[in-house]
């Protein structure tokens, strides 16, 4: 890498901040475990026998590189030219392994015997559940009650894979109930727990590290763009954000390319003014949540506000510290799609392109309709995941309709 222009937005300073956003905020019983992270990750990380598990695994256990497919039908319905990153091939249906199999190598390096994890839609519980059988290590989930139902067959796949699921009861029963369950989990047993935290949040180096991980993503698109079409950027990169892990991974090689639009989708749940949303940059303000400073859904006097999203991966209240730098400094461009655009978007895909696409996925598809594109476009989408797991949705809405 040219070490001579300092990248302005891939990496956060020592402390962990993009711009004024990130950092680490936790309780002094944190304190050793954190710093014991951030004092190794990246040595870790740079080992050559580490880099060489980690790539074997993506290569024959997760089934990296992931193709870049050229969508005909999808592009000429938005006339102009759309490529699909496909993280739904990913083993266990989604992008989340990619960062979980690097922080088990991790893991097991620092010589921990438990994993500690939390999951909204299921999916990064999967995700770690997966990579604990491979290794053989024990693992407990924390998941909302609410999501627990709504998500009844992610539950039984980490049950199977060993996993031991504990609910969380409190608050919303969701994800950020969950996360505060884990963290607890933590504090209790500082010394043989590693924590894999599922998405681009945080305290620093959560958010730095699982960026890194995911960043493969952007790293295999500029190649086989480079392949299909004779250049490595296209003109816009489009994600849908929860805490913004797919999207950071889509982005990372492409964020210091001043001519590569940054398109990032919330989920408007019923509207971004409805009170049922959760379209952080649009509605969070400066705020800490899970470790970090960043833009936080919270009301007048601090409290963080319960978001909505028809899909359980999207529906967090607050956004990775690198995207609230992103959204600040205008790098970014920051979307959002109601619950029913996201929807139709993804019945639209299935029908056009023969691929069911993750609800969550569905908002980055929305977006396509709110984009001027021309013939000139050339858009890279990460497909972050597939909708097997939505299905119980998407058959009670195709009832209705
Ligand atoms: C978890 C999930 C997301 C949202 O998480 P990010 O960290 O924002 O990527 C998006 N898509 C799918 C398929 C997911 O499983």
């Amino acid at each position: 890498m040219n070490t001579k222009q300092a990248p302005r937005y891939t990496f956060p300073n020592e402390q962990g901040y993009y711009g004024r956003y990130g950092g680490a905020y936790i309780p002094e019983m944190l304190y050793r475990n954190v710093e014991e992270l951030r004092t190794q990750y990246l040595d870790i990380m740079q080992e050559a026998s580490f880099q060489k598990e980690y790539q074997q695994l993506l290569q024959d256990y997760v089934g990296r590189p992931t193709p870049l497919y050229f969508a005909q039908r999808l592009s000429k319905h938005f006339n102009t030219n759309i490529y699909l990153k496909r993280e739904d091939l990913c083993h266990t249906g989604a992008h989340k392994i990619n960062n979980t199999v690097g922080q088990i190598l991790l893991a097991q390096r620092l010589g921990k015997k438990r994993i500690i994890a939390e999951t909204g839609a299921g999916q990064h519980g999967v995700a770690t559940a997966t990579v604990c059988a491979l290794k053989g290590i024990e693992c407990i989930v924390y998941m909302g009650e609410k999501d627990i139902e709504r998500q009844a067959p992610n539950v039984a796949r980490m049950k199977m894979l060993g996993a031991k699921v504990i609910p969380a009861v409190s608050g919303s029963k969701t994800l950020k109930d969950a996360t505060n369950e884990a963290i607890r989990d933590w504090i209790n047993n500082p010394y043989n727990t590693h924590y894999i935290i599922g998405s681009v949040v945080g305290p620093h180096p959560y958010p730095d590290m699982v960026a890194r991980f995911q960043s493969i993503i952007s790293k295999e698109v500029r190649q086989q763009l480079k392949e299909k079409t004779g250049t490595e950027l296209p003109t816009h990169v489009i994600a849908c954000v929860g805490g913004g892990s797919n999207a950071a991974g889509a982005f990372y090689h492409f964020l210091e390319e001043q001519s590569v639009q940054l398109i990032a989708v919330e989920a408007a749940g019923h509207g971004v003014q409805s009170g049922l949303s959760a379209a952080t940059t649009q509605l969070g303000r400066d705020g800490i949540l899970h470790g970090s400073r960043s833009l936080v859904m919270q009301t007048e006097d601090g409290q963080v506000v319960e978001p909505h999203s028809i899909s359980a991966g999207l529906d967090y209240p607050g956004i990775g510290p690198m995207h609230a730098h992103l959204f600040e400094s205008g790098r970014g461009r920051f979307l959002s799609a109601t619950d029913d655009e996201a929807v139709q978007a993804s019945f639209q895909v299935a029908k056009l392109e023969g691929i069911i696409p993750a609800l969550e996925t569905g908002h980055a598809f929305a977006a396509l309709n709110q984009l001027a594109l021309t013939e000139k476009d050339c858009v890279v989408l990460c497909l972050s995941g597939r909708g097997d797991k939505d299905l119980a949705t998407y058959m009670r809405i195709m009832d209705v309709e």
